[in-house]
């Protein structure tokens, strides 16, 4: 039975400018001829209309209902941290950030910087947080990559309604958490994570890193600003759900956490940065590698999304450009084996500067496709081709049709 290949470029689709879209304007031969070589068409990643996020369309994607699975960030930015998250846990994204101020309390203090000059060298914060601070109840602090880190809770009566301590602007207090229902669970969360935010802040002020950056003139992270809370639902793994092997090449935090969440193979791809000067090369490398010995592969491209937050038209357009180079050794896969597929999570215009509800262009080569007329690889062209109109859950349902792994209904 045949595998699936599954190239996503985040944000791909845009809203066209004078009739003109980064993907319609790029020069991409090996798209095109993908094209060509396929049969295409539009896909809503959730629903019509529906503006997905980068994970509740991934979700949909690998044949997850988000409506069903998704609970928040919080839990997939932990997983993808590292931290073996467990159902019941509630989580939360962190960021160091910078207070200044007189008083004792943490919840005294201004926010001067969310980010705390875009500190980067945070395994000793972490360490002693993990070491110093004393909860009613177990947790695990881990940093990300840059300023930004997770905190999970672990344990009975838990909630994930409580707010964030994350202020989300400079210039004003950092937020105490407060619970969001008026149940026992919920308030008790707030004042845990309301302790941790005390203490975390006392241990982070007078950590010699801090003094250290201070004697610098650099701005210290003496904060752990918490949002996004939410608790890490029972979701199956992709074996379990669907009975193949799965394997995440990404370089962003958020999608490998969903690939470690549905506990598929999710390597560290030397160079990948999940930004714009990211090692195409190096992860299609690993995708062609993991191929051979996982059923369903994904391959995550982030930077198409970062130039459309930028409003970049030109940057969006080159980088389509080189993720066509990169992909240039994907035509000599073996398409009697390999079902490959070429589309994006959700639309981010270049205009709006956010995720729309626009359809994405899909091309999905393999053999027994119905190949169709469509030779451009494009949002403006796609949908004269024989997929016509579908959604992310179609798809991944028609890619396993196509490799003969999908269950008969009936009869
Ligand atoms: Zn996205």
């Amino acid at each position: 039975m045949g595998k699936v290949l599954l190239v996503i470029l985040d944000g791909l689709g845009d809203r066209p400018i004078n009739g003109k879209t980064p993907l319609s304007e790029a020069k991409t031969p090996n798209l095109n001829k993908l094209a060509e070589m396929g049969i295409n068409g539009i896909m809503d990643t959730i629903s019509p209309g529906i503006r997905p996020g980068s994970d509740t369309g991934h979700l949909s994607l690998l044949g997850y209902d988000p409506y069903k699975y998704y609970t928040g960030r919080g839990p997939i930015e932990a997983a993808g941290a590292g931290i073996d998250v467990k159902p019941g846990d509630v989580a939360f994204r962190v960021n160091f950030g910078t207070v200044k101020g007189e008083g004792k309390s943490v919840f005294d203090k201004i926010v001067v910087d969310r980010r705390a000059g875009r500190i980067s060298e945070t395994d000793p914060l972490e360490k002693a947080i993990n070491e110093k601070v004393k909860l009613d109840i177990d947790f695990i602090f881990k940093r990300g990559s840059g300023h930004r880190g997770a905190f999970v809770l672990r344990g009975e009566k838990l909630s994930d309604k409580v707010g964030d301590t994350d202020p989300h602007k400079t210039g004003v207090k950092v937020k105490k958490c407060i619970p969001l229902e008026d149940r026992d669970d919920a308030k008790r969360t707030a004042e845990i994570v309301n302790s941790f935010m005390e203490q975390s802040h006392k241990i982070l002020e007078n950590h010699p890193l801090n003094k250290e950056r201070e004697r610098k003139g650099l701005l210290k992270a003496n904060v752990t600003l918490l949002r996004g809370a939410g608790m890490c639902p029972h979701i199956p793994s992709f074996e379990e759900k669907h009975g193949m092997k799965l394997a995440v090449i990404a370089g962003t935090t958020l999608i490998k956490g969903i690939g470690k969440l549905l506990k598929g193979y999710v390597p560290d791809v030397e160079g990948a940065t999940g930004s714009k000067n990211t090692n195409l090369e190096n992860k299609v490398k690993e995708a062609l590698k993991a191929i051979k010995s996982y059923d369903f592969v994904l391959l995550h491209i982030k930077a198409t999304d970062e130039f459309s937050h930028d409003g970049d038209f030109e940057g969006k357009k080159k980088f389509i450009e080189k993720v066509d180079k990169a992909i240039e050794p994907m035509l000599n896969l073996d398409f009697g084996e390999v079902c490959l597929i070429i589309t994006g999570d959700h639309s981010t215009p270049i205009k709006v500067r956010d995720h729309t509800g626009d359809p994405v262009p899909v091309i999905i080569v393999h053999e027994g496709v119905r190949v169709d007329d469509v030779n451009e690889f494009s949002e403006l062209k796609a949908w004269k081709g024989g997929l016509c109109r579908i959604r992310g859950m179609d798809l991944f349902r028609i890619s396993l049709d196509l490799v003969n792994k999908m269950e008969k209904f009936g009869a």
